[in-house]
């Protein structure tokens, strides 16, 4: 007989018997007997397919193909050897059929075969007295570790019940198990009945418990055993060690583990990841590379663990560099492509690199890939605006959880493409995937996003018929995207609905509620339920700091500075609030925004620190003062001289100011954007899309050119419609239809894309198409902002539409307004006649340009404000002030010998004597 020559299918079978081989496995009728005694337990009738290939072993010299009780029986020299076997057995356990058994159940283990190990277990009980000898105890322990590594940890603990003496290795096995699964109850029963049988445990059962405490955040329960350990053993083990700083880092007591690691003789890799993972916990990512240092020192070079920790701690905590070093090391030990370190690097590439090609590289290069991989590859591509690849690749993916999906349709929110993110979610819910709240919230801010009432509507009885209406986030998005698509009172209704809004999901949905009711004009309201919350601070919320930044937030953007400085009171007042610096930052970029430079330099001395977001406001005030050297000097005061970090909006504020600058700022946008990478921040499309206009503003339209064909990605709608502006502004029209071009190419939702294209139409004097474009956004429901002026007196907002008579003193603004038409008139005034929407008719036309919005508020502003201490009449207006207008107030200005402040899209406007300070600059 050769056994050793068995052609067995499966490789690991055969190692098995290769292994017998190693050993000298000399055939003996003992060996036949053993052979035959799996065989009469029926080992190779295996119901599962992996162990069926067993069966393909052809003929030996004892029939191997259908063998049962009954050829045994038939066979007098098998069924001799077998009873001599088992009664010797009884008497003197055989290492040999242990060795076989024990072989058995590893293949089990390699082939996930749970029948077979069954059936292995099986013939051990058939030979096997559980007789509390040495050699049944170890036979029974290993097939309990192979029932938890086959994961029925229920049948291992079925073993474990009918065992009389089981032992520490017994009972470590099985709490191990328990713990893995997160079953404190029964590592706890366990361990206590494991203390009552007076079985002394060891170091892997401490271990044990206590990954059952780190599972399940128990600190107590973990403290209780850091004593019983030190009671024991005077020195903590290693691993009893690590385990416990593992739970410490969980638990972010971070100077516990630190003082466990500094009390350690001897440390190991696990160790140092335990230190190092401890810092991540609590944002100290200095540290993190610090003890990775010290590690490199002390002789380790760190496993996969550790560089993925460490590759994480550089991409929260923005350390670019250390992240790159990260890389080298893995490269330098041979991990750069393993699974957990690759899809760390691409995680880091993605956040950090300028360019796609460095993730894809990493991702083609990596041996394995799993779902995590794919994912991250979709959104690095998503990233990089690269859609169309991030669809290829998911579209190729094996394996696809909600996770995926989730990163594919947020990545189409984040590329404008709002209506595939739509589309998306329709197949995460046709095919049954998981619905988290955020693929729902995703899913809702895509119709936010895209504005579109109708899919808003639906997707909000879609989300109360599947049970999430009444979740606290889905609410507060539901109360976003209403407010996006100017239905306030749906958004109200939402708020309004109470349940279990509360907490922090109110406070989101205020602010939404608050922005959005600001947004779409209705200011008073806006103000109005924030002066309701003040009073009655009901909701469940409390009114934070950020709630008062938001609210300062709005009354900054309406140039509400009288409100402003109400709530500045208000903040002073409050005791319970720390006075912090996003606080400060608001109340700064409040008054900055509505023009009052000098409050807003009080505020500024007074603030206890500068950080980015004051530097930001600081160029943002300028920007809106169209003083670019300014910006440009205190931008360098920002890098040279304070210790604050240049965030991407410092960048694009200054990028956008370079506009305003008294020489041709094509040098210093350059240097700008080459100088964006060694802070870490990749250029977005927002910065080319400033850019661009900067470029257009100056007439360099062959730079701006240059730069949207050297994009690395695909320049997006933005970038385009920043072209299309600059565009009409310097009336040229062929690069213009260009950028038209691509806009229309990308689906267009956004009522401003519909308002660019027809008034590029206009300026080309093509009526119809422009009329065209209007009617047809029209048709999709889209509104586009109403033009809107407004003054704020006495703590009331008097806000004026084109045309509007709804004003109470409507009569007297009117017979005022025109009064003041005919005496600007006088000192030069022209109508110019471009600014009227052309299907007005001839006739009409001066009527429709003389009451613009800007016009009715700045005559209410001048009837109501006293001349007194010559105060200025303060009118902002949410779009950009027309040519007609702008003129009009310079004149205005001379007739009435007022000062006119004048906020719009573009910034401020002083009109004294007859010029604009817009005009000055
Ligand atoms: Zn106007
Ligand atoms: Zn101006």
């Amino acid at each position: 007989m050769n056994i050793v020559g068995v052609s067995i299918s499966t490789g690991a079978s055969f190692t098995l018997f290769t292994s017998i081989s190693n050993r000298k496995f000399t055939p003996s009728i003992r060996n036949h007997a053993n052979l035959s005694l799996w065989l009469s337990s029926r080992l190779f009738f295996l119901p599962t397919a992996k162990s069926a290939s067993l069966c393909q072993m052809p003929p030996l010299s004892i029939s191997t193909t259908a063998i049962d009780d009954e050829d045994v029986k038939k066979n007098p020299i098998i069924e001799k050897s077998r009873d001599s076997y088992v009664r010797r057995r009884k008497s003197k356990p055989s290492s040999d059929q242990d060795e076989i058994f024990s072989n058995l159940l590893r293949l089990a283990v390699r082939n996930q075969d749970v029948g077979f190990g069954s059936q292995i277990h099986a013939a051990i009980l058939k030979i096997h007295d559980d007789d509390g000898g040495e050699g049944s105890m170890v036979l029974f322990n290993k097939v309990i570790a192979m029932y938890i590594k086959l994961r029925r940890v229920s049948y291992a603990r079925k073993v474990f019940d009918q065992m009389k003496f089981p032992d520490v290795v017994t009972y470590t096995s099985l709490i191990s198990a328990y713990a893995k699964c997160g079953k404190e109850r029964e590592v706890v029963d366990l361990f206590l009945t494991m203390r009552l049988a007076d079985i002394d445990f060891n170091e892997f059962t401490i271990v044990a418990v206590l990954t059952s405490c780190i599972r399940n955040f128990n600190l107590k329960l973990g403290m209780q055993v850091h004593v019983l350990a030190i009671k024991i053993y005077n020195t903590l083990d290693i691993y009893i060690s690590n385990a416990l700083m593992g739970l410490y880092g969980r638990l972010q007591r971070s100077h516990d583990v630190v003082r466990l690691f500094d009390k350690m003789p001897n440390r190991d890799v696990s160790s140092w990841n335990a230190v190092i993972f401890g810092t991540l916990k609590e944002f100290r990512y200095e540290q993190a590379f610090t003890f990775f240092h010290d590690m490199r020192m002390a002789g380790f070079s760190g496993d996969k663990f550790t560089l993925s920790t460490l590759l994480m701690a550089s991409e929260e905590g923005l350390y670019m560099e250390e992240g790159e070093m990260i890389h080298c090391h893995s490269i330098k030990i041979g991990l750069e492509l393993d699974l957990s370190v690759g899809n760390a690097l691409m995680s880091h590439y993605t956040k950090f690199s300028h360019h796609v090609n460095d993730i894809v590289n990493i991702f083609e290069r990596m041996p394995s890939k799993d779902v995590i991989s794919c994912t991250s590859m979709v959104w690095g591509f998503m990233e990089f605006g690269k859609v169309k690849s991030a669809l290829e690749v998911f579209n190729q993916m094996k394996e696809i959880n909600s996770v995926s999906y989730n990163a594919l349709m947020a990545g189409f929110c984040q590329n404008g493409e709002y209506l595939q993110a739509l589309e998306l979610f329709r197949k995460v819910i046709e095919e049954g995937m998981e619905l988290s709240d955020f693929t729902l919230g995703t899913a809702i801010h895509a119709c936010a996003l895209a504005s579109d009432v109708e899919r808003s509507k639906q997707i909000h009885g879609f989300v109360t018929k599947v049970g999430f209406g009444s979740n606290a986030r889905i609410k507060s998005s539901l109360v976003d995207m209403y407010s996006k698509c100017n239905r306030m009172k749906e958004a109200r209704m939402i708020f309004d609905t109470g349940g279990v809004f509360n907490g922090e999901s109110c406070l989101i949905g205020s602010t939404s509620l608050i922005c959005g009711y600001a947004r779409n004009g209705y200011f008073e309201e806006a103000l109005y339920f924030f002066t309701k919350l003040l009073k009655h601070e009901r909701f469940g919320v409390s009114i934070d700091e950020i709630l008062v930044s938001t609210v300062l937030g709005v009354c900054g953007d309406l140039g509400f500075v009288d409100i402003g400085k109400q709530l500045h009171v208000y903040v002073l007042k409050l005791k319970n609030h720390p006075f912090d610096v996003t606080l400060w930052n608001s109340l700064f970029s409040m008054y900055s925004k509505s023009g009052s430079s000098d409050d807003a330099a009080k505020v500024y001395d007074s603030m206890p620190k500068h950080d980015v977001t004051t530097w930001n406001t600081l160029i943002a005030g300028h920007v809106l003062h169209r003083q670019g050297d300014e910006a440009v000097i205190t931008w360098k005061k920002m890098i040279e001289t304070s210790n604050v970090t240049p965030d991407h909006i410092s960048f694009l504020l200054v990028l956008l100011a370079s506009k305003y600058t008294s020489y041709d700022p094509v040098d210093i946008c350059h240097g700008l954007f080459t100088s964006m990478s060694s802070y870490g921040i990749k250029p977005h499309e927002e910065h080319y899309a400033a850019i661009v206009s900067v470029f257009g503003h100056w007439n360099n339209f062959n730079e701006a050119e240059d730069l949207i064909k050297n994009m690395p990605s695909e320049a997006g709608a933005l970038v385009w419609r920043s072209l299309l502006d600059t565009c009409r502004l310097n009336s040229n029209f062929m690069l213009g239809k260009q950028a038209m071009n691509h806009i229309l190419e990308s689906t267009p939702t956004d009522p401003s894309t519909y308002i660019l294209i027809s008034n590029l139409y206009s300026a080309l004097g093509r009526w119809h198409r422009s009329e065209k474009t209007r009617q047809e956004m029209r048709d999709k429901g889209l509104r586009k902002v109403p033009s809107q002026s407004w003054i704020f007196h006495q703590n009331k907002i008097h806000s004026f539409h084109a045309r509007d008579q709804t004003h109470l003193e409507s009569k007297d603004i009117y017979s005022a307004l025109n009064i003041l038409i005919l005496e600007c008139m006088k000192v030069g005034y022209a109508p110019d006649r471009s600014y009227v929407l052309h299907e007005v008719e001839e006739f009409q036309k001066e009527n429709f340009l003389f009451y613009h919005s800007a016009k009715l508020a700045v005559t209410y502003g001048h009837l109501i404000t006293t001349m007194k201490g010559s105060r200025a009449v303060r009118v902002m207006k949410n779009v950009r002030l027309c040519g007609d207008c702008h003129s009009f107030m310079k004149f205005f200005s001379v007739v009435t010998a007022r000062k006119i402040f004048f906020r719009d899209t573009s910034g401020f406007h002083w009109f004294i004597d007859g010029r604009c300070s817009c005009e000055v600059q």
